[in-house]
């Protein structure tokens, strides 16, 4: 293994999934939900896969139809205005999106500034790009983990080629506020940087959170790519569809990476997201409201259980501070949690830089079933 990448190991999702299966616990560590998503959506894949449509190499940035549906979503909802042929790439899941824009848009040396606690890929991706990550740390306050936009300033130097964003935010919860998108915007266009956003959880968001994609603030869509993934959107996490929206140029970027690490994405899955990308807006509204009730049922069970508790403003992720149980090492405290309660879960350690700064955090995924999420609090309430 070379250097860029020795420092990172197995991914923590791998790990934790294993350790899951070999203890036989309720998996609240990866991120993926237990129920599948709509069944006309799972039809429409097997139509594509029976009609043929598909089945040999798609085009290069995407079969048209999801192109367009792409277009239309980010209309639909944000009004932004995207053209299916020059400014939409369809990628190998929103993972892949992440890997060919910092291979696009990183030069050796470049700084690239990510929010911490970062999603696991961000640091790698930058380091096989050849960038220096620079985490600004998100701290607890008032109940959220917020954003210090002096630090953020601060944290850019002439080096800095990208912020990498991400809201809804893995794994606190935030939802950034248009005051905040809006300092960063005015940062970006004054230090002249590019945005990559990742907004795979812009449908999950909670209590009149409003998710604002960054490149609908005035100057922004110039300067931004954003990412999203049918993954989070439709419960479809295997089928690995994501996707880029950005000017031609940056699509073009983007596209010249992506072109040599997949060359092209799954072809019958890319027709069924098309049609995802149109159910009615009943479909997410559904979607929230069941996470919204699964949301409260875990928040309120780790109450009950001990924990410290930041009730998430988005995604389906909540994080937890363990010090209210006495415990202060997040890592030990996920190893030892199938043994002590059949119960698995993410150390948010993992996602610092600053790994004193994560430690006394865990993260529980609450995309599961009712009555596991129920079976899961019991346990965590009888934790030995
Ligand atoms: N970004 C974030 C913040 C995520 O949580 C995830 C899913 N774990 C991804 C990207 C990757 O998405 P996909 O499964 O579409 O590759
Ligand atoms: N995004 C999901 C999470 O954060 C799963 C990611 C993965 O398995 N790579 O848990």
């Amino acid at each position: 293994l070379n250097r860029r990448l020795a420092e990172f190991g197995t991914t923590i999702f791998a790990e934790m999934s294993a350790l899951a299966a070999r203890t036989g616990s309720i998996n609240l560590g990866q991120g993926f939900p237990d129920t599948d998503g709509p069944e006309e959506i799972r039809e429409a894949a097997v139509r594509a896969l029976r009609d043929g449509r598909g089945n040999q190499y798609p085009p290069g940035p995407g079969v048209p139809e999801l192109r367009t549906a792409i277009a239309e979503h980010q209309r639909r909802f944000y009004g932004l205005e995207y053209d299916p042929d020059r400014e939409v790439l369809v990628t190998a899941g929103a993972t892949e999106a992440i890997a060919a824009a910092l291979l696009a848009l990183v030069e050796p040396g470049d700084e690239v500034i990510a929010l911490e606690p970062y999603y696991d890929s961000y640091a790698a991706c930058v380091a096989m790009a050849g960038g220096t990550r620079v985490p600004v740390t998100l701290r607890p306050h008032d109940g959220a983990f917020a954003l210090d936009l002096d630090e953020l300033r601060a944290a850019v130097t002439d080096r800095t080629r990208l912020i990498l964003l991400n809201t809804p935010h893995n794994p606190t919860g935030t939802v950034l506020t248009r005051a905040e998108l809006t300092a960063i915007a005015e940062l970006a266009q004054e230090r002249d940087l590019l945005v990559v956003t990742d907004e795979v959880y812009e449908h999950l968001v909670f209590d009149g959170a409003e998710h604002i994609p960054l490149a609908s603030l005035p100057g922004m869509r110039e300067r931004t790519v954003t990412i999203g993934s049918a993954g989070k959107t439709y419960s479809f996490t295997g089928w690995k569809v994501g996707w880029i929206t950005a000017t031609p140029e940056l699509t073009a970027a983007v596209r010249s990476a992506k072109q040599f690490l997949t060359y092209v994405s799954s072809g019958p899955f890319q027709y069924a997201v098309a049609e995802a990308l149109r159910l009615p807006d009943t479909y997410v509204e559904g979607l929230r409201a069941e996470l919204l009730a699964k949301r409260d049922l875990l928040s309120e069970g780790l109450t009950a259980a001990g924990f410290g508790v930041h009730r998430p403003a988005g995604t389906y992720f909540v994080t937890t501070d363990i010090r209210p149980l006495g415990e202060t090492d997040g890592f030990a405290f996920c190893r030892a949690l199938p043994e002590r309660a059949g119960v698995v879960a993410i150390p948010n350690a993992v996602f610092y830089d600053h790994r004193e700064e994560g430690a006394p955090f865990v993260r529980f995924a609450f995309c599961k079933k009712t009555e596991v999420l129920q079976e899961a609090v019991d346990r965590l309430k009888r934790m030995s």
